[in-house]
């Protein structure tokens, strides 16, 4: 009979799993180290301090001995469709049908297809926080570590997903890869934010896919950072030759949804029934709306048109204080004559005093 091993290997590819491998349980010591350091620096945009639980996979399945690393490549396109108006950027990974679901159903007909062999004991994860993925990917064989701090898998580059189940089953590890970048700097030279000063080393507080993605109003000093991204962003991927020279799967799991520029008008004017019909299939919509139309507000404010300014005056009424306290900064920044009177009056019926501060902050410099 075939090791265990080799049946979850060519089960995963008959599923459409593109990369598998294996690791022990010790202990992520090193990312827990950058996770505290994350923590105590107020660095830690996405995730919380729990995460550094899943540094320890031991902690979080008793009897645990393994872990099955698993990553599925995405399609994505960089074509430019030409739109009416202000546009915002998405990054790829959101285009698409959201991959929670696909990896997660394919997690469990593995799970369900190891059961069938033998009995296991498992926690399963995609992007959950449980378990560090990236970390346990490089460990287990599944791809190295891009100077952009990104997971490569072999041939399909970085525009990957990742998961993995953490088991009671003893699975023979795999060895890590060497990195490939060679001498290149493509990734470090494109960030347009300083966020990749040096390799293998991020700053989320610079990163816009960091701050797109963050909850609440963004700080004042990185909001020009965001560019015309109102979610995620690509360029350290675009530039990269690993992904321009890359395999491509027929993926028909992944429908395209949305296009990677989105015209800033139709995000604005969205309701939550609107969002969800648009962006409802894809891993975007759990950011939740009013997180992207205050990225959208602020892409109208460093795309500075006129255009820009005819669709933030009415958010300033928007029931979201996320959204019409980023206004103020955003009409401020492409300097309307009618920005003062807006505001003023804005500021006679406004309760909230975040959104109070926002205005004030603008009409005292001005
Ligand atoms: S995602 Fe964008 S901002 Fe973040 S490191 Fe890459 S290029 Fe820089
Ligand atoms: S762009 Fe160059 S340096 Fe950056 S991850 Fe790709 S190969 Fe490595």
């Amino acid at each position: 009979m075939k090791p265990m091993k080799n049946l979850i290997k060519e089960y995963s590819a008959e599923l459409g799993i593109d990369c598998v491998g294996f690791t022990d349980v010790r202990p992520f010591i090193r990312d827990q180290n950058i996770i505290e350091k994350r923590y105590r620096e107020g660095k830690l945009v996405l995730v919380n301090k729990e995460l550094a639980k899943g540094c320890s996979p031991k902690e979080l399945l008793s009897g645990a001995r393994s872990i099955i690393s698993l990553a599925i490549s995405y399609p994505f396109s960089n074509k430019k469709i030409s739109k009416e108006g202000p546009v915002g950027r998405v990054s790829a990974y959101s285009l698409v049908s959201d991959y929670h679901k696909i990896l997660n159903t394919k997690i469990l007909k593995l799970i369900e297809f190891i059961k069938k062999e033998t009995p296991v004991k498992y926690l399963a994860s995609v992007d959950s926080g449980l378990l560090i993925d990236k970390a346990s990917a490089y460990r287990a064989g599944v791809g190295w570590y891009g100077k952009n701090t990104l997971i490569y898998c072999n041939g399909f580059g970085s525009r990957v997903f990742l998961g993995e189940i953490l088991c009671d089953l003893e699975l023979e590890p795999d060895e890590p890869q060497n990195n490939r970048c060679g001498e290149c700097t493509l990734c470090l030279d494109a960030c347009p934010t300083g966020a990749l000063k040096e390799p293998f080393n991020i700053d989320p507080l610079k990163c816009i896919s960091y701050l797109t993605q963050m909850k609440g109003f963004m700080p004042h000093d990185k909001r020009e950072l965001i560019g015309n991204w109102i979610y995620g962003c690509d360029i350290c991927q675009e530039v990269c030759p690993h992904n321009i020279k890359r395999i491509e799967k027929d993926k028909n799991e992944f429908k395209l949804f949305i296009d990677g520029y989105v015209e800033l008008e139709k995000i604005v004017n969205m309701n939550n029934k609107r969002f969800q019909e648009y962006f409802g299939n894809t891993a975007l919509y759990w950011r939740g709306k009013n997180t992207i139309q205050r990225n959208a507000v602020i892409v109208l404010g460093n795309l500075a048109c006129e255009d820009s300014a005819q669709l933030l005056i009415p958010l300033l009424e928007s029931p979201s204080p996320i959204v019409r306290g980023s206004v103020p900064w955003a009409l401020d920044k492409i300097g309307i004559k009618s920005a003062n009177r807006l505001l003023s009056k804005a500021l006679e019926r406004e309760k909230d005093e975040r959104v109070i501060a926002e205005i004030k902050r603008v009409l005292d410099n001005s």
